[in-house]
């Protein structure tokens, strides 16, 4: 079901469990700023989730939120992320649900990264 993207954080979202080390993951990348694990549903032969450590809805709370050393650490995190994925040569797509019209279903801020096909259209 689709969520808001404005607060209130609930710290019981299944993303925060993943932070916590409370739910299990198949992670790909962490640092001080953002965890990256393999989404449970792939729709792509890459399909990874990217999310920053602090509690944060959605994109439009995160950018007016997060300090400059989060959201510039997060976004290098991401970057590095599609390198270690081995997708800079042939490119790959971000995307960030925000909110209902979106359908946004995890209520911690994410960015998706999919790769390792020629993608089409949309995805997600
Ligand atoms: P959203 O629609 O942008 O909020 O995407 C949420 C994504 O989280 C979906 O692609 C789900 O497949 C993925 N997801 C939900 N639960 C888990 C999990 O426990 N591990 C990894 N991915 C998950």
């Amino acid at each position: 079901m689709a969520v808001s993207g404005r607060g209130p954080y609930d710290p019981q979202n299944i993303f925060a469990k993943i932070l916590r080390g409370e739910i299990p993951c198949r992670k790909v990348y962490e640092n001080d700023y953002a965890l990256a694990f393999h989404d449970i549903a792939p729709q792509a032969p890459v399909h990874v989730l990217v999310i920053p450590k602090g509690p944060y809805v959605s994109f439009a709370d995160f950018s007016q939120a997060a300090g400059d050393a989060e959201i510039a650490g997060f976004t290098r995190a991401v970057g590095h992320v599609a390198g270690l994925l081995g997708l800079d040569e042939d490119g790959y797509r971000l995307l960030a649900n925000m909110g209902v019209a979106a359908g946004q279903e995890v209520p911690h801020f994410h960015v998706h990264l999919f790769g390792g096909a020629a993608l089409g259209p949309m995805l997600h």
